[in-house]
């Protein structure tokens, strides 16, 4: 039997077991019937991007600064942002609004390496598809916004080191702040010191300069001829 004979009829009973097996080993079937049955989706699947906060509260516990780095680095410009604002106007560091274009979007993920809030993450999510072409499509930020445990339950992997990077810089923020306040301790004290210092030397200073004068009147006094009795009587 020539090679290429031999090499055809091992990858057809390499194809006949996969298709006998297939009837009765679940890993075997490469299909599901979608969408009553859904196959589970890869942790490293990454599709559009969503928004993570942290804690109960998604407007409070938003990570999001509104700093619109991946504004300026979205390729297609398919992010849109605008800042938050407080009773007097004043600009609050989330988003009031934070759509993204899901029909413009391609997945590219630079909008998650600029973010320096570890705030804009992937989602596996897929099922996007809607009727209407324009407002169906456009995601905005209560519809963006998903909580951390969501995103460990996504990515389980990639949520534990960036909760692990998180609690380093918040670590490091910490020590920054007490060396700080240290410093300023230690500043204020040597301050203190000089003041008192400064003081003790003022103090000695009026005490030498007084005795100098006292002496100087005394002296003046036993030299003044009315004042010498024995002057007076000669
Ligand atoms: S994944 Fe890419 S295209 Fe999509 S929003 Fe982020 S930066 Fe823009
Ligand atoms: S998602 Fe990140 S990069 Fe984009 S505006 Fe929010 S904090 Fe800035």
């Amino acid at each position: 039997m020539s090679l290429i004979a031999k090499g055809i009829l091992q990858g057809m009973a390499v194809t006949a077991k996969n298709f006998i097996q297939s009837y009765y080993k679940k890993e075997r079937l490469p299909t599901v019937e979608y969408p009553e049955e859904k196959s589970t989706v890869n942790q490293f699947t990454r599709n559009i991007p969503f928004l993570v906060y942290d804690g109960e509260d998604e407007i409070e516990g938003m990570r999001c600064t509104a700093c619109k780095l991946c504004e300026k680095a979205c390729p297609p410009q398919c992010i849109y942002i605008i800042k938050d604002t407080d009773e007097n106007d004043k600009p609050i560091k989330r988003p009031k609004v934070f759509d993204i274009d899901s029909s413009v979007c391609m997945s590219c993920q630079l909008c998650v390496e600029v973010c320096p809030f570890e705030s804009i993450r992937m989602d596996s999510e897929f099922e996007l598809s809607n009727e209407n072409r324009f407002e169906g499509l456009l995601i905005n930020r209560d519809e963006l916004l998903k909580s951390n445990e969501y995103y460990h339950e996504i990515h389980p992997i990639e949520a534990q080191e960036t909760d692990d990077r998180i609690a380093a810089k918040i670590a490091e923020a910490e020590t920054k702040k007490k060396a700080r306040e240290e410093k300023a301790r230690l500043a204020a004290e040597a301050k203190q010191a000089a003041a008192a210092m400064k003081a003790a030397e003022e103090a000695a200073a009026e005490t030498e300069t007084s005795a100098t004068e006292q002496a100087q009147q005394s002296e003046a006094k036993a030299e003044a001829p009315e004042d010498n009795p024995e002057t007076k009587n000669t």
